[in-house]
């Protein structure tokens, strides 16, 4: 039998909770191009003047027939193209309330709420609640899968030829359409070497406390992924305590910004950072098109003349 695909976009989504009910998450890879693709499609021609990311999104959930969707309020254009969907969609939508502030035990105990309603939404598609145990064992597994990849990136990072400027990639996730990226920044001597994106390093948990897994896995699950330093999230603090440690850690020299239009969250960090960190800043557009390409290629370039 076919797994039921539940697709999602927001860190503050745990794969491993679908996973325990026996349904397949899939963190979508957006592509740019599946909005101009599905312009013909009559809930999405409303959703001009929004973020092209988040509207991408739900292109791709449509493009791909997702069975469930997950949505978060993290993000207000989020929310708004979840409500804007085609009817069609809305027994398969879930909207997850993710609170924006996240200091008191209340915002912790609504996050877990808001796992268990989504596990009810999960039981509608043939999901069933898992044990304690089975959990555990899911948890256990992703947590050694992500553990694996941060040794072979600081191996890679290690092993980077340091005549190369050390860059940091920031801002919102990555798309299909930024492939080009990387090869822009080594174009101009430099090497992108932490990825800081909202589907880089940025939005994975920390490694889970063994202890508290076995005592009490949701709790734990819980928690690593209420922990995730998004800079949405007020005050965000957190978000920069994380950003500074890795920048040091990697021995950064300089930050680009990928902005989509609209989207407010991470335009506001763009001036904060340049005052908090003593390096050269550049935003670049993303999903932008021809025009954004050229002019990323001469703020990369810019950056680079920037760092000594
Ligand atoms: S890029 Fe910004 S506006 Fe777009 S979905 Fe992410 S946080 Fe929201």
């Amino acid at each position: 039998m076919t797994a039921v695909r539940v697709a999602y976009s927001c860190s503050y989504v745990p794969p491993e909770w679908i996973s325990a009910y026996g349904l397949r998450p899939e963190r979508l890879t957006v592509d740019c191009s599946a909005e101009a693709a599905a312009k013909d499609c009559a809930g999405l021609a409303r959703l001009q003047g929004l973020c092209p990311y988040a509207r991408a999104f739900a292109a791709s959930v449509i493009a791909q027939q997702a069975d469930a969707v997950i949505f978060t309020t993290l993000c207000d254009q989020m929310r708004r193209i979840c409500e804007l969907l085609p009817a069609e969609w809305a027994a398969k939508t879930f909207l997850l309330n993710v609170p924006r502030t996240w200091q008191s035990a209340g915002a912790f105990r609504f996050y877990k709420e808001e796992l268990v309603r989504l596990g009810g939404f999960l039981e509608t598609f043939g999901g069933r609640a898992p044990s304690s145990d089975d959990l555990a064992a899911l948890m256990s597994a992703a947590d050694n899968d992500r553990q694996e990849c941060r040794t072979l990136a600081a191996e890679s990072f290690s092993q980077a030829d340091r005549s190369l400027k050390r860059l940091a990639l920031t801002g919102g996730p990555i798309t299909t359409d930024d492939s080009w990226l990387p090869g822009v920044v080594r174009q101009h001597s430099g090497l992108v070497v932490l990825d800081a994106t909202e589907t880089g390093d940025l939005g994975q948990p920390g490694p889970f406390d063994h202890r508290r897994l076995a005592d009490d896995p949701f709790d734990e699950l819980a928690n690593a992924y209420f922990s995730i330093p998004h800079p949405a999230r007020r005050p965000n603090d957190p978000f920069y305590a994380w950003l500074g440690e890795n920048l040091a850690a990697r021995q950064i020299q300089g930050i680009i910004i990928r902005r989509f239009t609209w989207c407010d969250t991470w335009a506001i960090e763009k001036n904060r950072m340049r005052e908090r960190f003593s390096m050269p800043v550049v935003e670049v557009e993303a999903c932008g098109g021809s025009g954004a390409r050229a002019r990323t290629h001469s703020r990369v370039q810019a950056l680079m003349e920037a760092i000594h």
